[in-house]
């Protein structure tokens, strides 16, 4: 991509209105853009982080054998009547008239519609296990939206919800999310920490929130420090198979770990002074069981093998990837900017032409740009007529892993730069070495 035909709206002052480096970097790298309160637009390089977070969710949700659909956003007043939460759901619900005076509202989650979908087509017990999910917009009437996009009215949820017989099948249904979601965090580089947690308007009795921890997290937490050295899950970890999903779980919540709302302070005083953590996090996923309440009201059941009736038992497991861009930056930033993390960057290289207009530099830039693309990378080709500090500052700013500076001192040695953002290590290269070194 050639940033002269690129849209990058880097802003050169750092906005006043934001609270934490999250959001000021995701304003002055020109990610998003608010248009109106809690309410964002995302821009070219926002798009494509959070496109490469979709993808990683997607990949873990479907190797853990869940479905992807799309539902709506707008949903009927009258299908939330009938689990009883749409009086219940309180002043976060939008809630809109159509020109029949037919009430709707901008889904918040969708329990109800997604029991309307299955109690629709599945009548049998044969049709399950079934897991569905999409990633979808959801709007939340959040009293206080703050910090970007950490939590704005509008934002990007994966939703998965299952379906099984009976309760111990629902368990394994969990356990499946719960393993799928510790890979998918770990894809991202971060490490997110299953804790006990409260289940709100969504109900139930089992529920683990994944924490990743950050001071400027919303949530206060205390756990034991030994998680931030556990291996997640491997790829190949048999997903029908209970007993092994059972074990990465059992570890898992085998050391205490809690959100304030659910803190037991007898059982956290068990854990050895020296591994206590009282923190601050970011809520970044939630899973849920909980059983019949929304099979039961809504009627989804199915026939069993003696042709009696079983009233599905149900989960729901949410992932923010919206929150999830925001977060990426808490966990990986310098005062230079954001550093993104390989798996999730916008561009894994940025190349800078530091003499835009000089054929030799030019010729050296367009070939490492067809070698790097070639081998697969996504990258940014600074071409614009600009300052060398200028585009240092820009490439800083942004955060690709990669930075190749062509410049005429180098080429006359026959060298080009390569600069790694996280620890700032710098080397002279030759093109053809730079790029065996990135690739
Ligand atoms: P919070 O406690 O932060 O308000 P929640 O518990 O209300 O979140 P859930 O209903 O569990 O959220 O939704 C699943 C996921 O959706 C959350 O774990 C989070 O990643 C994301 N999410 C929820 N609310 C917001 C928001 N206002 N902005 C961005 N992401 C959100
Ligand atoms: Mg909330
Ligand atoms: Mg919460
Ligand atoms: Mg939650």
């Amino acid at each position: 991509m050639r940033l002269s035909r690129y849209f990058l709206p880097i802003l050169r002052e750092t906005p006043k209105e934001a609270e934490i480096v999250s959001h000021r970097l995701m304003l002055r790298a020109g990610l998003i853009r608010q248009e109106s309160a809690g309410i964002y637009a995302w821009l070219p390089l926002g798009l494509r982080v959070l496109n490469k977070i979709n993808a990683i969710i997607r990949e873990e949700q479907t190797r853990a054998g869940a479905v992807e659909v799309l539902m709506p956003t707008i949903q009927s007043a009258d299908l939330w009547r009938e689990s009883g939460r749409y009086d219940a759901y309180g002043k976060e619900m939008l809630r809109i008239t159509d020109r029949h005076d037919r009430e709707m509202l901008f889904g918040p989650t969708n329990e109800e519609m997604i029991t309307e979908i299955v109690r629709g087509y599945v009548r049998s017990y044969k049709d399950l296990p079934l897991n569905l999910f999409h990633i979808q917009w959801k709007f939340r009437d959040e009293v206080r939206p703050r910090f970007g996009v950490m939590r704005s009215r509008e934002f990007l949820m994966k939703d998965a919800y299952s379906f099984d017989l009976d309760p111990v099948a629902g368990r394994h249904s969990y356990n499946k999310m719960f393993v799928a979601y510790l890979r998918t965090f770990a894809r991202m580089g971060l490490t997110a920490i299953p804790m006990v947690a409260e289940t709100g308007p969504i109900g139930g009795n089992l529920s683990h929130e994944f924490i990743i921890l950050a001071h400027t997290g919303e949530s206060e937490v205390f756990c034991h420090k030994d998680f931030l050295t556990f291996a997640p899950p491997p790829a190949d970890i048999d997903f029908e198979n209970p007993a092994a999903l059972e074990e990465v779980v059992g570890k898992w919540t085998s050391l205490y770990a809690a959100t304030s709302e659910m803190h037991d302070e007898a059982a956290y005083n068990a854990v050895p002074d020296e591994a206590k953590m009282a923190a601050r996090g970011i809520e970044v996923g939630h899973i849920f069981f909980f059983g019949t309440k929304y099979s039961e009201p809504m009627r989804a059941v199915v026939n069993g093998p003696d042709g009696k009736e079983i009233t599905l038992s149900m989960g729901s497991y949410g992932i923010g990837p919206s929150r999830l861009v925001a977060a990426l930056i808490e966990a990986n930033h310098d005062d230079n900017g954001i550093i993104w993390p390989e798996q999730v960057a916008p561009f894994h290289v940025g190349v800078a032409d530091l003499k835009q207009g000089d054929p030799a530099t030019g010729k050296v830039c367009a070939e490492l740009v067809q070698q790097l693309e070639n081998a697969g990378l996504d990258v940014l080709h600074d071409d614009r007529d600009d300052r060398p500090g200028a585009k240092f500052a820009t490439l800083d700013l942004i955060g690709l892993p990669w930075q190749v500076v062509v410049g005429p001192k180098g080429l006359a040695d026959g060298v080009v730069e390569v600069k790694r953002r996280r620890d700032g290590a710098r080397e002279l290269l030759a093109p053809a070495d730079a790029v065996a070194r990135i690739v």
